[in-house]
């Protein structure tokens, strides 16, 4: 329940529209109780079933018994001046008013209601969207992207559906139990009692579904996070699926699934089906015991009259409809239960990675970028965590360029993945200028950083917007002296739109060089004074890495770069390379330093150029 309470805390900014939905829905229930209590009398009176009071009525102590004699006796005395056919008329003119009212305030109360409904959804919808920009890249590695896709689509619907459908029953149904209760209570205290001994034992068998159907629900969503994610891998994966014929291993994985997730969304139906026949049979149980108890009343007792009874009867069966629509209610609410789990799971996420308390100001990069003993290990879920940077001690002094080189999986993907705060640093410091990264705000830190890495990411959108993703004010002329330095502006002209051209999902309609160099010039546009580059050129055949590396060389003027390159040739003038080994820097010197040493990084060289020859 205590996620449905959540859900509810979410509804907050719309309590003047449930103010309004319970204010239609009195009025509605006043005039359908009004127009029912009217009609009965008159249609007495007109047929004779009814004797007419024709004494004006004295007030005796007995307020309904007043209240109920004096209105006999006006409907009385008004049909006596109009005649029984004309009152007929009026009756049914009285009927048809009084319903269209009762609907209209119906209609109304749902109307007000609507934003409400459609607005928890809405505000979940941004609160997910929000938080996933906000949680750290390593949640990212931990989570699956169908599954996460699936908790922000599905559940945010079944939430829609479940929770929200029947919310507007808890502002209406409760009001009219309780006012029928109180009702009872007041013909038979013993009876209603006595019914009440039953309750505790409904309530139970009414959770123990509940709770079951709880339980199927979760695991329907789960297989159906999986579908998602399935799904996502096919799509995304769908060169490969085909290039080693996979499709029938595909097919069978996603069939096993599909139909997991078929048997549980029948278990989850047939639950929640049984909450209309369930309670059904329990309220004519319950209805029939009180035929049983309260007629051996009338018969032997005498405070007790047969019309009373009947009467007694029909109002208890005023609760069973909402009582039967509440319990259908809380069987939607389990369902929907199942769901908001799994979105609070995401909403509630830590973030481990924050902005600091008290930042510290920084204005402009002016010193170096430090490396002190910096220690770091992926989280992982089994077993002791494996250090993948051991006591890494790195000076890049502004203006220097700076190389990573070393075998695949020494940790230089890592390393550069650090200074942007996409991972922390577990011990030692990184230092800004003297400052450490966590003092100073992330917004502030990213500024300075301009990132290119393997792959480009591009989004579904112009080259334009893909270019000033980093400064979405940019003017078309400064986006094209981006993409001049970038080697990106003639291909570009190039395109059927120019700078308009929509480039496919992630870049697609591109060729590897071209997406590099749109992400080259995204990143000159931003124009920051540090620079990461991982591996900028590797994806890239020998041709478009000439553009792309010339591109980069062009970047790198005047700036302050960490560069792991995958060709050593590319970084042999810089200022300082770094060659590391297994989560250590094993050597550091220039070009012609590090070659005299004849360490790894000359081995390394030589099997380069042994590649190349
Ligand atoms: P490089 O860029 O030098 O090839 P990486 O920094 O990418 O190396 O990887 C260094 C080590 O960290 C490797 O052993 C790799 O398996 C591990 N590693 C990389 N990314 C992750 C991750 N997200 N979770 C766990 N281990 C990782
Ligand atoms: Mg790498």
């Amino acid at each position: 329940m205590k996620s449905f309470w959540r859900i509810l805390a979410f509804a907050r900014p719309y309590r003047f529209n449930v103010v309004l939905n319970i204010l239609f829905n009195l009025l509605g229930i006043v005039f359908s109780l009004v127009s029912i209590t009217l009609v009965i009398p008159v249609l007495g009176l007109i047929f004779g079933t009814t004797e007419a009071v024709t004494e004006s009525p004295a007030y005796t102590g007995n307020l309904i018994a007043y209240v109920k004699d004096s209105l006999y006796y006006e409907i009385g005395l008004r049909l006596k001046e109009v005649g029984q056919a004309e009152a007929l008329f009026f009756v049914c003119i009285v009927v048809i008013v009084a319903f269209f009212l009762k609907n209209l305030f119906t209609y109304l109360a749902l109307y007000a209601i609507t934003p409400l409904r459609n607005g928890i959804t809405k505000d979940l919808r941004l609160a997910l969207h929000n938080k996933i920009l906000e949680l750290p890249l390593s949640f990212f590695t931990e989570q699956r992207k169908g599954d996460l896709i699936s908790r922000m689509t599905t559940d945010l619907k079944e939430i829609e559906w479940s929770i929200l459908m029947t919310i507007e029953m808890f502002f209406r149904d409760p009001i009219m139990i309780l006012a029928s209760l109180l009702i009872l209570v007041w013909m038979s205290p013993a009876l209603t009692a006595f019914v009440f001994l039953l309750l505790p034992l409904v309530a139970l068998l009414v959770t123990a579904i509940g709770k079951s159907l709880k339980r199927s629900s979760t695991r329907a969503q789960q297989q159906m996070g999986d579908l998602m994610s399935q799904t996502e891998e096919s799509v995304t994966g769908l060169k490969v699926i085909k290039a080693f014929n996979a499709e029938p291993l595909k097919k069978g994985l996603f069939k096993r699934t599909v139909e997991a997730y078929f048997r549980t969304m029948n278990s989850v139906m047939r639950k929640s089906d049984m909450a209309s026949p369930l309670s059904e049979t329990l309220g004519v149980a319950v209805m029939s015991v009180i035929i049983w108890y309260g007629g051996r009343l009338v018969l032997q007792e005498n405070d007790f009259t047969a019309e009373a009874f009947i009467a007694y009867i029909l109002f208890f069966y005023q609760i069973l409809a909402p009582a039967k629509a509440l319990s259908k209610a809380s069987y939607h609410i389990q369902r929907g239960n199942a769901s908001s789990e799994r979105v609070w799971e995401i909403l509630d996420a830590q973030n481990p990675i924050e902005d600091p308390q008290q930042p510290k100001t920084f204005t402009t990069f002016s010193k170096s970028l430090e490396f002190r003993k910096v220690s770091f290990s992926y989280a992982s879920e089994e077993g002791v965590p494996k250090k993948v940077l051991h006591d890494i001690d790195l000076e890049i002094p502004k203006g220097k360029m700076v190389a990573l080189v070393g075998q695949s999986g020494s940790g230089k993907t890592t390393l550069t993945n650090l200074v942007p705060r996409f991972y922390e640093v577990e011990e030692g410091a990184l230092l800004i200028d003297g400052l450490n990264v966590k003092d100073i705000p992330l917004k502030t830190l990213r500024a300075q950083l301009g990132i290119v890495t393997q792959e480009s990411l591009l989004f579904n959108e112009s080259v334009h917007y893909n270019i000033a993703l980093g400064k979405p004010e940019a003017s078309r002329e400064e986006v094209i002296a981006a993409a001049k330095i970038a080697n990106a502006h003639d291909f570009v002209t190039g395109l059927e739109n120019g700078y308009e051209t929509n480039i496919g999902d992630g870049g697609g309609k591109l060729s590897g060089g071209q997406r590099q160099r749109l992400s080259i010039a995204r990143a000159v546009l931003k124009n920051p004074p540090i620079l990461l580059l991982d591996e900028a050129t590797s994806a890239l055949d020998t041709e478009s890495e000439r553009l792309v590396q010339d591109a980069l060389y062009k970047l790198m003027e005047n700036r302050t770069s960490l560069v792991v390159a995958h060709r050593l040739s590319t970084v042999q003038h810089a200022d300082l390379i770094v060659v590391m080994d297994e989560g250590r820097i094993a050597e550091m010197g220039t070009h012609t330093a590090l070659l005299e040493r004849k360490g790894i990084y000359k081995k390394l060289v030589e099997l380069q150029s042994f590649v190349s020859e």
